[in-house]
């Protein structure tokens, strides 16, 4: 493993402006999942800790010293904030693959334009949110204040963990709320970077605070506490569910981005070798540890023998690697668990009679590290637990369909509807059909694209609310009336 570069500080808390110790003192390991080596240690903020980070963004909101700075202030720091990351953008990129064990190409190339486009384009949202005059009485002046919600906490899970900053606290500081954010226990590193980074470029202390920690411990206390007025959650549906029930003994706004399981649609008609190239990047990205991954391919049948057989070709050339190799296509799973996890299934699926054309077993280098091979099974039926529930790792369900009516059927015979795809060069079947999937995205011809300016989040069990685009700052504002009586 090329892991030579220069060691990582111990992370801490980052609170107030300050980088802390948590109060107990407590610290926990974070380890590369290539190398299975510690990587540091990282204060671990216990309920306290919590405390203190909400009660340092509530008064950074209370005092007024972010929502009531001038909205080009605000801005030029969120923008400031972009530049610092793209400043900082190997050593970030570096700390997300040591961590999370995705290839250095991803984090340097893809995620980081991601974190930095975030701060970039939600800084001009800030001068720009407005409320309406209202014309309901002349004897009236009525009119609506757009205004921030107040403390945020986001809770972020482990497999985007600096691009999910950058979703959640970009616009939700732009609308002029102050974060407390919890990242995954898994890689806490990136958004303690980001956090300092935040101290450099200026922002007034409490604003931006940073609590990594366990989920069961410093994840609940923000759920549960009293003066945090929203969560936002991106990560399991079991805990997404489990933070609804918390968040409503609190009133607290919500929004959740959970999992998902979606259809990536090949017609005979599409042109082929993109919809290959789409299809494996579709679930091999990001070693399959992506929520929209497009993990059921459905494929109409007169090009499904040909296009499975050709789709299991490419994933046998998607061997593992060193994620800090820039030629890596396909890095390390998050943990051991996750992949034992991940094993299981192929295990599921090939006993439940699904045909497996590719991969399939664990690909250690140097006798270490999650590695898991690019795994293709075939002739799934959509009723199998390897095409109803989320595997979160590379393992491609390839499923045939008759035509577009089944095609649909199928695609949204799921639990979830977070992402889709299609691929036609029909451009009336492109638009039909995306109009009948049930899912918040819909990519066509194209695969995992994402844009901090168009919106992102799920139908059904996927969640609710939404990320990025100009729709999410809907859900980090409220709306107040005011009526004057002219008379
Ligand atoms: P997870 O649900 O286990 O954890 C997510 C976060 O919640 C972590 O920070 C964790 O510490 C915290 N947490 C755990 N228990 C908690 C509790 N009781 N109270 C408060 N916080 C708690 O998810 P994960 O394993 O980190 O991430 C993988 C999941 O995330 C997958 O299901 C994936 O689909 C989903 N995900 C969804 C999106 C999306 O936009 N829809 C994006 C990325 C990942």
């Amino acid at each position: 493993m090329s892991d030579t570069l220069a060691p990582v500080r111990p992370g801490k808390l980052i609170i107030n402006g300050e980088a802390v110790d948590a109060a107990s003192g407590a610290t926990f390991e974070t380890r590369n999942p290539a190398t299975e080596e510690l990587i540091t240690n990282v204060a671990e903020a216990g309920v306290e800790d919590v405390d203190r980070a909400v009660r340092a963004a509530r008064a950074a909101f209370d005092g007024g010293a972010w929502p009531k700075m001038k909205p080009g202030d605000r801005a030029r720091l969120l923008h400031k904030l972009g530049d610092l990351i793209l400043a900082n953008a190997d050593e970030i990129a570096r700390l997300e693959t040591l961590d999370n064990g995705k290839p250095i190409f991803e984090s340097r190339h893809v995620d980081i334009a991601m974190v930095a486009g975030c701060f970039h384009y939600f800084s001009g949202w800030a001068s720009k949110l407005t409320g309406e005059t209202n014309s309901v009485n002349p004897a009236f002046f009525t009119y609506t204040l757009r205004e921030p919600l107040g403390v945020v906490g986001a809770i972020i899970p482990w497999n985007f963990p600096m691009i999910m900053v950058g979703w959640k606290a970009a616009p939700a500081l732009a609308a002029g709320n102050t974060v407390v954010i919890k990242p995954a226990a898994e890689t806490p590193l990136s958004a303690i970077r980001i956090a300092e980074l935040a101290i450099e470029a200026g922002f007034p202390p409490g604003v931006f605070n940073v609590v990594p920690g366990r989920g069961s411990v410093a994840g609940e206390a923000l759920v549960k506490h009293p003066m945090v007025d929203k969560i936002s959650f991106t990560g399991s549906t079991e805990v997404g569910k489990h933070i609804m029930r918390t968040a409503a003994d609190t009133v607290k706004k919500l929004t959740l981005e959970l999992g998902g399981k979606s259809p990536n649609i090949v017609f005979a008609d599409a042109d082929l070798d993109a919809a290959l190239r789409g299809a494996t990047m579709g679930i091999f990205y990001g070693k399959g540890e992506v929520c929209a991954a497009g993990s059921r391919l459905l494929v109409e049948k007169s090009i499904y023998e040909e296009f499975t057989a050709k789709l299991a070709e490419r994933a046998r050339k998607m061997v593992p690697g060193d994620p800090l190799d820039p030629k890596t296509r396909l890095g390390a799973l998050i943990n051991e668990k996750q992949m034992n996890s991940v094993l299981g299934y192929i295990e599921t699926g090939v006993k439940e009679g699904a045909r497996l054309v590719a991969g399939g077993a664990r690909a250690p280098i140097n006798g270490k590290g999650t590695f898991v091979q690019a795994t293709v099974l075939a002739d799934v039926d959509n009723k199998m637990r390897v095409a109803q529930e989320e595997i979160f790792g590379p393992v491609l369900a390839v499923i045939p369909f008759d035509d577009a009516a089944d095609a649909v059927a199928k695609a949204n015979d799921v639990f979830f509807g977070l992402a889709s795809g299609v691929w036609t060069k029909d451009v009336k079947k492109a638009h039909t059909v995306s109009r009948a999937l049930r899912a918040g995205t819909v990519w066509i011809n194209m695969y995992n694209f994402f844009d901090p300016g168009m919106p992102f989040g799920g139908y059904k069990a996927s969640g609710f609310g939404r990320d990025l685009g100009a729709a999410c700052l809907q859900d980090y504002t409220q709306l107040k009336s005011v009526w004057l009586n002219l008379e």
